[in-house]
């Protein structure tokens, strides 16, 4: 039997902050083009399909800033209604009347500090108000070259106001050299503590290949693009297998096998358990 299938949602493209590393840099415009605004009502149909189809599923929403579409709080009452939701966010929304009117219990959030766009003080403020309402969840922080000697500080600004901190690691280019491969040995050191357990770091920080290998994305998981566009997963965003705002829209009918290189991100937990362990043998 299929267990509870878990969608990724880029909601919107659109995002008042311009982070060096954001991957949309560059293409925000061209990106904007495949937003796709709905009222509440008519995505609580949408997401009602799903559903009527596989019961209750887990909806993790991210953009682009997903707090900044329009209607945003009323929407997630809806849809935490039938379904779990996590958002990740950078917080500048008003996350006070979302403290007040979602359901902690149905939604979780993954807050990222983004020190070149947020203040820490405000920022804390808000963790600190969601905290009050019963939301968990902590907060994560990029280890970005250019802010990572900043790293510790804020680690002891987050714990010592209860505040969970975990890293991620960057991938992408920066002075000329690709990250993650072009970490430091002492860079690694210090950043593999926050990453988690080992398939993270293979997988995550240090680029295990994946091609061949059974995997249950596009089973249990899928990516939904902006535009409706669905695809197993990430790494596979130029494969789509049908758009979920179609009413013909299905998920596979069991794990297939990878077809890409990488899975850069924490998509690789969809892999087949065995094929997991294949890899770390
Ligand atoms: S907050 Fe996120 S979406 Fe917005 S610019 Fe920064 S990385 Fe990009
Ligand atoms: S292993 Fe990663 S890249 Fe490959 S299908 Fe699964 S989620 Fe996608």
């Amino acid at each position: 039997m299929r267990e509870k299938i878990s969608f990724v949602w880029d909601i919107h493209y659109s995002c008042n902050f311009r982070c060096p590393f954001c991957w949309f840099n560059g293409k925000w415009a061209e990106m904007e083009k495949l937003n796709r605004y709905m009222p509440p009502e008519e995505l609580e149909e949408h997401w009602r399909r799903i559903y009527n189809l596989y019961g209750e599923s887990h909806i993790m929403i991210t953009g682009g800033e997903p707090g900044l579409y329009p209607e945003f709080i009323g929407l997630i009452e809806r849809l935490s209604s039938m379904h779990t939701v996590k958002i990740t966010s950078q917080l500048s929304g008003d996350m006070y009347s979302f403290a007040r009117r979602v359901d902690p219990e149905r939604v979780v959030l993954d807050m990222n500090f983004h020190p070149m766009e947020s203040k820490l003080e405000p920022f804390i403020r808000k963790v600190l108000v969601l905290k009050k309402h019963g939301f968990s969840g902590g907060v994560c922080y990029l280890a970005y070259p250019p802010q990572m000697d900043k790293i510790e500080y804020y680690r002891e600004k987050f714990e010592e106001n209860g505040i969970g901190f975990a890293l991620a690691a960057f991938w992408g280019s920066y002075d000329g050299r690709e990250y993650p491969m072009a970490y430091t040995d002492r860079e690694r050191e210090m950043i593999a503590p926050y990453i988690g357990d080992s398939d993270r770091i293979k997988y995550h920080l240090e680029g295990k290949k994946t091609r061949g290998k059974l995997c249950r994305a596009g089973y249990c998981y899928a990516s939904i693009k902006a535009d409706g566009t669905v695809t197993r997963c990430g790494p596979l965003s130029d494969k789509p297998m049908g758009n979920f705002f179609e009413s013909d829209f299905r998920l596979l009918e069991s794990p297939e096998p990878c077809v890409a290189e990488l899975c850069p991100c924490d998509e690789y937990v969809w892999l087949v358990e065995s094929d997991k362990g294949s890899v770390l043998s």
